[in-house]
């Protein structure tokens, strides 16, 4: 829940070092400040520009390592499906899916970029609410491993699309299980009043009726209860519930090859405590592990979030009528979570000086013509000059992604660290790249 609160309502920030203490990937050196997997942030600010996202590949790859090997552990036969909306960026999607992931896609783009950082049509898997004709046709005709479909008129366009290309298509259907995920009300999305996925009581009849529609193959239920989730308890309830769904298709003697157990598994953005894999690989074991069936995981945020930061030079820093306002170049353009959610993220000064000066509370803003783009408030933060840097951390999940042009602000550019060298995977746009696409 914590991530939700208001940035004000964090009842104590946690210091630096706190913060330094439970990411043993970042660390600070007197010569050269803080540092990603060893390599000084100072100097990809002073090679590639600010802002900058910043991703370290040894964290992605523990990350994805520790969740297959919780559910190794548990004996669960689960493939770990990343969600392609949580960060797009290509490289990190090559070196996803050579690890052996699939992916989970809400779009034809995503759907695009999985295939050409190399994951097979069959580990796909398609969700979303509102797929459009081209985007199922696409999909279906490239060979796509699995269609969540989110509702019976859903249902009904892809049996008909399936038939017109003489095709089967393989389909989960998406319950809807009615459980509050107990996290952000914008990121919640297993409740009846959401819009997504379908009420479970009319689950039965549809999958009997998908069963008996020769266009269709259906593989199983899924279920995706929401984000940032920190306790284990909605995931309970909820997969007990798609469980008597399953145990009730198959009395009725229906095919049920797998079962897709969604994403949603939060992570600690301060010191907070999240479930560890192996205790979430219980409760699945607990859920469906008498089903002996594949699982199909679709986290996002839990595998990227903590693999990337923003960095970002101070502009200025001001003194208000009431307030000190450190002014950032990056903005909510770039980074929308505090903007949309009031989600906390950590800010460290980048300085090794900075990092052990007194602190002060202050206003982190960006240049955006918005009050709302805020990145925290009230923080305590040292004293900043001109050019300062700061990292704002754990922004490697809905970081980049969710990055517009507002205000003719350029994308920032991507740099990945792999083996202690950081190397570009995605170039700054240009203004010119920013308005070549206008007709005037
Ligand atoms: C967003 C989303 C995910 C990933 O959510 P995370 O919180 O990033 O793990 C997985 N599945 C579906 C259907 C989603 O919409």
């Amino acid at each position: 829940m914590d991530a939700a609160l208001p940035s004000q309502a964090r009842a104590s920030e946690p210091s630096f070092a706190e913060l330094l203490a439970a990411r043993p990937w970042l660390s600070a050196a007197p010569d050269v400040g803080l540092m990603l997997d060893g390599v000084p942030l100072a100097s990809l600010a002073r090679e590639h520009g600010t802002p900058l996202w910043v991703y370290a590949d040894s964290v992605l790859t523990a990350r994805y390592r520790a969740l297959a090997t919780a559910l190794g552990a548990a004996k669960l036969p689960a493939r770990i499906h990343f969600a392609l909306k949580a960060n797009d960026t290509l490289a990190l999607l090559r070196r996803l899916a050579a690890l052996g992931a699939g992916a989970d896609v809400v779009s034809v783009g995503e759907y695009e970029a999985a295939r050409r950082s190399g994951f097979a049509p069959e580990a796909i898997v398609f969700s979303g609410v509102g797929k459009t004709d081209a985007e199922i046709a696409t999909a279906l005709a490239g060979g796509i491993g699995q269609i969540n479909v989110e509702s019976a008129e859903e249902l009904a366009r892809v049996a008909a699309i399936a038939a017109r290309l003489g095709l089967r298509a393989p389909v989960a259907l998406r319950v809807n299980p009615d459980v509050d995920a107990g996290t952000h009300a914008k990121i919640t999305t297993g409740k009846a009043d959401n819009k997504f996925g379908i009420p479970f009581d009319r689950i039965v009849p549809l999958y009997e009726q998908a069963a008996g529609t020769p266009s269709l193959r259906p593989v199983g239920l899924a279920v995706h209860i929401g984000s940032q989730i920190l306790t284990l308890e909605p995931y309970r309830r909820a997969y007990g519930r798609v469980a008597d769904l399953v145990r009730t298709l198959l009395a009725h003697g229906l095919p049920v090859e797998r079962i897709d157990v969604g994403g949603g598994l939060g992570i600690p953005y301060g010191t907070e405590p999240a479930p560890l894999p192996a205790a979430f690989a219980a409760a699945l074991q607990q859920a469906f592990g008498a089903f002996r069936l594949p699982l199909i995981l679709e986290p996002g945020r839990w595998l990227v979030g903590p693999a990337g930061l923003l960095l970002s030079r101070v502009v200025l820093q001001k003194q208000g009528a009431a307030r000190r306002f450190v002014v950032l170049d990056a903005g909510m353009n770039d980074l929308l979570r505090p903007a949309l959610y009031e989600a906390w993220h950590g800010i460290v000064p980048v300085a090794a000086g900075r990092l052990h000066a007194p602190v002060a509370p202050a206003d982190v803003v960006g240049p955006v013509c918005e009050t709302g783009d805020t990145f925290a408030r009230q923080r305590p933060l040292p004293d900043f000059a001109l050019g300062d840097l700061v990292a704002i951390l754990d922004a490697g999940a809905y970081g980049s992604v969710m990055s517009s042009t507002y205000n003719l602000r350029p994308r920032a550019a991507a740099v990945l660290i792999e083996g202690g060298t950081a190397r570009l995977v995605r170039r700054r746009q240009t203004i010119d790249e920013l308005l070549a696409h206008d007709v005037d």
